[in-house]
């Protein structure tokens, strides 16, 4: 069990869960395992749970938090671990790129689980100025991340974020690591976005516009799920079966859908 440097109440409305088991803190500082020269940034520092030991291991760290009420603790609690820089804002509304400038950063989070998938999204709209992510989110999100074709929890998910990143669980936290506690499991996911020219999406737009249509019906046929999107002959052009389901899809099929020209 770790004490806080400081306490603040939990606030609900921003997915406040605060973590306090030693052993999965530094499991995490472990997986993130900060190099000289590395530019980190974590999502909601909170009380500072993460923060202070990547910065006793770094010296460096810029945090986002968006709860003013934890700005000032933070600042101060921070002298005695090295130079912190605050970035006071919605992470939503921060621009990575601007942050990495020349650089690509590493991005660190407990995150707030009611804005994981915008997070998420968010995260990948950036994903040129990102080296790689260390997030803990619910597990069962962790799960739908990584799923493969033929899971019940594959879906949209699954395959935007795979498209642009390598997704890869790493251990599993139970409820009791946090106060108050979720009320559900939690784990820390591994992404690291795959380089410019690993990517074979070439409409990002038109990629996110087939795979929801797609998964907007799973129990459908993709034939019926993509009426208006696709046709029959153009599904077959992709080496897919029109009365195949999403759910049976791979990456690269839907990849393959996506860059046909739809005319
Ligand atoms: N890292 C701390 C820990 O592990 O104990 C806190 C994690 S808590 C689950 C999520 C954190 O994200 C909180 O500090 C919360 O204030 C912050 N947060 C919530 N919404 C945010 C937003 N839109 N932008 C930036 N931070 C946000």
């Amino acid at each position: 069990m770790s004490k806080p440097e400081f306490q603040r109440e939990a606030k609900k409305h921003l997915g406040q869960h605060f973590l306090h088991e030693k052993g999965i803190i530094a499991k995490i500082v472990q997986a993130v395992d900060p190099k000289p020269g590395d530019r980190l940034v974590e999502i909601g520092p909170g009380q500072g749970a993460i923060t202070f030991p990547l910065l006793d291991r770094h010296g460096s760290l810029t945090v986002i938090e968006f709860d003013r009420d934890l700005i000032e603790p933070l600042t101060e609690a921070s002298k005695a671990h090295g130079a912190l820089t605050i970035v006071h804002r919605d992470v939503l509304k921060v621009d990575f790129s601007d942050i990495a400038g020349d650089t690509q950063i590493r991005l660190v989070g407990n995150l707030p689980y009611n804005l994981s998938s915008p997070i998420l999204f968010h995260a990948l709209d950036h994903a040129d100025a990102i080296r790689d992510m260390h997030f803990m989110l619910q597990k069962e999100v962790v799960d739908r991340m990584a799923a493969e074709p033929g899971s019940k929890v594959y879906g949209r998910l699954s395959v935007m974020l795979q498209a642009y990143c390598r997704v890869t669980p790493l251990f599993k936290v139970p409820p009791g690591a946090f106060r108050p506690p979720p009320k559900v499991d939690s784990a820390v996911v591994r992404m690291v976005p795959r380089a410019r020219d690993e990517i074979a999406v070439q409409d990002r737009k038109r990629f996110e516009h087939v795979v929801r249509a797609a998964f907007g019906q799973r129990r459908k046929t993709l034939r019926n799920a993509l009426n208006g999107v696709a046709d029959s002959a153009l599904i077959e052009a992709a080496g897919l079966r029109p009365d195949a389901r999403a759910e049976q899809v791979d990456v690269p099929g839907f990849i393959r859908l996506a860059n046909l020209p739809s005319t």
